[in-house]
């Protein structure tokens, strides 16, 4: 999952290449433990404002949709409900800024937040007619954590806050349920128990098993007040016990405690690690809600649920959800009931259905997106609990973005704006072949909950998924459910496949927003996590056993199949029509609308005429780098090249590069063909000549058991001479050594022959009437003297084989910006170069003084102690690297103002650098070819969010 490429070996290049067309990870799922926990600090405003608590209820509210970052995305969806006047409980929103105070007094929520939070406390009483700690009439409260970026199950929540032993019994006396009021308490204590004081989930679980077992009861709900009341007798035992105190009694220390338990969790281990899968910075802290309580667990008039405006895994336009009666909201999400259909509850409880239905496609017309709700219903009243744009699949990215148009609700700026650029790549993600799907017979079906073809050895935990992962395998993360804790294991998993939970469990919505296939709540899957096994119809599969799933239809099969290329892809290649695929045509649609946005041009990284065609399928308008070094590697070439690297004299060196002249000459022409006379930019001989040779430490292997099995002759002689060449090649820093224009200064013959096989091919095309730009590049330039020296060469050549082929073409002599030197001395090197690319894969390495090879070793430890947020090699350092690309760009077009500036670095596919770029003015990006319609939708959002020069 390597974004950067990982090693200069060519090899490894090339492997990276192919590697870049799924999303990339910002840095490998590895160490976990050890972690220094981050601080939400600093460059936010905090004191300044002074009102840290923000009030929402009867209609009116302190904040509103526009204060994400301040109250975060719940508290300020409760706000904007509350002012709509739609049906919220009462509560109050402490900010995210007291989050970050929090932290700054050394987790101690400063005298001012907790004045802030007591008043609003009083005010919420009024609101709701109940008094916290109140004997007769008790007001219960949740208390929940929202940040401004949804992360689903990553931090606390507490439900039911303000029960004791007292205000229990007054609960009892008003609902007339003691049932009721006991399993809420006990729900506390243990919620309590877990989230402020600590105290492991599985030891009340283990007693509250213990009960139901001795007095018969099968489900939870089998348990008669008498049973619950023993729950929270036991329960306070335990308490007391693990944490040397009695249960706290009174509520407003049971407030204070979650408060601070919640600010707490913004930095649990799961919730650090979710912020770095996803790039959420650690600094804009947690809000915290407080608010009244409904219940849903009041009986079979009472509900809680939640779901989507529209189906977030395929798109559709579908009222998509689950509930469950007699249930609070922490038993539809762990996914330990699954729970029934949405649609089912209109039959069950139908006026409480009509008016949700009614509500959440109001929600969806006033925030123009898919809406992701939560609902109570208690005695058949319904109560919202919160409402924000839904997470969905790429593919659902896609649908929903292009429907909205449709309906006139966006428009197609909008649209842009609205998709995440990863998301288009999730659409090139492989299917399954048919034929070998159909060929293996269905093992059981669960819920298809993130679509895509998924197929891997099963490993039965996070941490084994990881391991395996490690070792090169392809695993699906088979698990009853998942939990917050496993999402290292879920990062790296081919897929997720659980037996229990429904569509908006843990598994279902990780799975969808990592945009990785899951299927969940297959129920005939009996896991056993000890044993590494999972029986399912009366089969075993066993831990490295192969399983296949399809996300879209929630089948599962025992074995391996193999997958084929996306829809997309079928139809960029000519397999398929474009009129018979739906998803191809939105797709396009999306892309074009970008194009229409989008100021930077997009061109590709490619070294084969096939690439070349992907890539101006996929909208690409020329090549950025084509390395032609990679062609040396093309079918019977490499004794070509060794024997021209082998070469001790001038002579024999231009033999061998003869014989490649006709070679490179035939693989220009096709990528000049293939891009339709649209630019294309040509970089001579790059790495460092030793790898094109074989190692010396397997030559040494061979040549010893040559000798000992007698070989004599010109063999062994061969591989001694080849020997002796790999020593006297061999350098101490090769990343810093022989190559690049350093190459072609000392070998002119090799710009010679790859200037004359680049001329040659455009006259060809010229005289077959297509016209073609050739860009000629020279790497690694530092000194514009090296320039100079290749120019020379370049424009003597290309002079002579325009005099013998009688043609006249257009070409530009440029060269990459990748030493820091050429950006310092961008005007100087201007003089001499048409263009500048900047190869900001190298000039990361040189700037940081980082190995692009061994970076891996370190970075871990960098991020984890929050000395780089990002990979550089992945995400464009602005501060460091970036200052040089800008100098370079303004000394560059200082010296020449019609100076063409592009990047052809891994930094061109991504799209936060992809911001920067656009800010420092480039003229186009360059990447792989199936990061292409990332880049096409990220430099339409750059476009419209940021201006040239900012
Ligand atoms: C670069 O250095 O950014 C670049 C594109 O060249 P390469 O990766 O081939 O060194
Ligand atoms: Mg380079």
């Amino acid at each position: 999952m390597a974004k950067k490429l990982a090693r200069k070996s060519i090899v490894k290049k090339a492997v990276a290449a192919v590697r870049n067309r799924t999303k990339p990870a910002t840095r490998s799922a590895g160490s976990r433990g050890g972690r220094r926990a981050p601080t939400p600090t600093a460059s936010r405003k905090t004191a300044g404002r002074g009102k840290y608590v923000y009030f929402f209820g009867n209609g009116k509210a302190d904040g509103d949709r526009s204060m994400k970052d301040l109250l975060g995305g719940k508290g300020s969806g409760l706000a904007e409900m509350t002012r709509a006047g739609l049906p919220v409980p009462a509560g109050f929103t402490i900010s995210t800024e007291a989050c970050t105070l929090y932290y700054q007094e050394g987790r101690k929520v400063p005298a001012v937040v907790d004045g802030q939070m007591i008043e609003n406390l009083r005010q919420l009483e009024k609101a709701a007619g109940a008094k916290l700690g109140d004997v007769k009439n008790p007001l219960l409260v949740s208390v929940r954590s929202g940040a401004k970026f949804s992360m689903p199950g990553m931090m606390d929540t507490i439900l039911n806050l303000g029960l004791n032993d007292e205000t229990v019994e007054g609960l009892k006396a008003r609902t007339n349920n003691g049932r009721f009021a006991y399993d809420s308490y006990r729900r506390f204590i243990q919620m309590f128990g877990n989230v402020v004081l600590e105290i492991p989930k599985d030891v009340f679980e283990h007693r509250f098993d213990e009960i139901k077992k001795a007095r018969g009861a099968a489900m939870d709900t089998d348990l008669d007040e008498a049973g619950l009341r023993e729950v929270v007798q036991k329960y306070k035992e335990v308490v007391r016990a693990k944490s040397g105190k009695p249960f706290p009694q009174d509520p407003v220390e049971q407030l204070r405690g979650a408060r601070d338990a919640v600010f707490r969790s913004w930095n649990n281990a799961r919730a650090i690690e979710y912020r770095r899968i996803y790039e959420i910075p650690d600094a804009i802290g947690t809000a915290v809600n407080v608010q009244a309580m409904v219940f849903g667990n009041m009986g079979d008039r009472s509900a809680t649920g939640v779901g989507f405006t529209r189906n977030p895994a395929t798109g559709a336009n579908e009222f998509y959800g689950e509930f469950l009666i007699n249930a609070q909201g922490e038993d539809v999400v762990s996914g330990v009931r699954t729970p029934q259909p949405i649609n089912e509850l209109e039959h069950v409880l139908p006026k409480a259905y009509k008016e949700l239905r009614a509500i959440t496609s109001r929600l969806e017309k006033h925030y123009k997106d898919i809406q992701d709700f939560e609902f109570t219903i208690q005695d058949d009243r319904l109560y919202m609990l919160q409402t924000r744009n839904g997470k969905r699949t790429g593919y659902a990215a896609v649908m929903i973005a292009t429907d909205l148009v449709a309906e006139k609700l966006i428009s197609p700026k909008d649209a842009v704006l609205q998709v995440d650029p990863e998301s288009v790549s999730q659409l090139l993600a492989p299917v399954f072949d048919p034929k070998a799907w159909k060929a293996l017979g269905v093992t059981t079906k669960g819920l298809p909950a993130s679509p895509g073809a998924a197929s891997g050895q099963a490993v039965f935990t996070a941490d084994d998924a990881v391991e395996w992962t490690r070792k090169g395998k392809s695993v699906i993360l088979v698990r009853k459910e998942t939990v917050p804790d496993d999402i290292h294991g879920m990062f790296v998993a081919q897929g997720i496949l659980t037996a229990t939970g429904g569509m908006t469990s843990h598994a279902a919505v990780v799975g969808r927003q990592m945009g990785k296939p899951s299927v969940v709540g297959a129920g005939a899957l009996e896991i056993s996590e000890t044993a590494k096994t999972c029986k399912v119809n009366g089969q075993t599969i066993r831990e490295g056993d192969f399983v296949s799933f399809d996300g879209l239809t929630g089948e599962v099969k025992i074995g391996q199949v193999a997958t084929k290329p996306s829809e997309i892809l079928q139809v960029i290649s000519g397999e398929l029509k474009a009129e018979q695929s739906d998803v191809y045509q939105r797709f396009e649609r999306l892309l074009s609308w970008s194009d229409k946005y989008r100021r930077l041009g997009i061109r590709a990284n490619a070294d084969q005429p096939d690439q070349a065609e992907t890539a101006y399928q996929f909208g690409a308008r020329g090549i950025g780098l084509c390395r032609t070094e990679h062609m040396f590697f093309g079918e019977g070439r490499i004794p070509i090249v060794q024997r021209m690297i082998l070469a001790d004299n001038e002579r024999d060196r231009r033999a061998a590069l003869n014989e490649l002249l006709p070679l490179q000459r035939a693989d220009f022409y096709g990528v000049f063909k293939a891009m339709h006379g649209e630019a294309v930019t040509i970089r001579t001989i790059d790495p460092p000549l030793h790898e094109f040779l074989p190692k010396r430490e397997d030559l040494m292997v061979e040549i010893a058991r040559m000798e000992e099995r007698g070989t004599k002759g010109n063999a062994l002689d061969e591989k001694h001479a080849l020997l002796r060449r790999v020593e006297q090649l061999h350098e101490f820093n090769p990343m810093l050594g022989h190559r690049g224009v350093r190459l072609g200064v000392t070998y002119p013959e090799i710009t010679e022959m790859q200037t004359r096989a680049i001329i040659e091919a455009a006259c060809q095309l010229a005289k077959e009437g297509t016209k073609c730009v050739p860009e000629i590049m020279i790497p690694l330039v530092g000194h514009v003297k090296e320039l100079r020296d290749q120019k020379t060469i370049v424009d003597r050549v290309a002079k002579d084989v325009m005099k013998e082929q009688g043609v006249k073409i257009t070409y530009l002599v440029g060269t990459m910006i990748e030493i820091p030197r050429g950006a310092v001395t961008a005007d100087e090197i201007a003089l001499e170069a048409q263009f500048f690319s900047f190869g900001t894969n190298d000039l990361t390495q040189l700037t940081f003084g980082f190995s692009r090879d061994d970076i891996g070793k370190f970075l871990g430890s960098y991020q984890d102690k929050k000395i780089l947020d990002k990979d550089p090699f992945a995400t464009i350092d602005t501060v460091g690297v970036g200052q040089l690309v800008t100098m370079g760009v303004q000394k560059g077009r200082a010296a020449r103002p019609d100076l063409k500036v592009g990047i052809c670095g891994e930094h061109g596919g991504d799209p936060s650098s992809i911001h920067f770029f656009e800010k420092a003015g480039l003229d186009y990006v360059s990447c792989s070819p199936y990061r292409i319609p990332v880049a096409r939708l990220a430099a339409a959002q750059a476009a419209l969010s940021v201006k040239v020069g900012d």
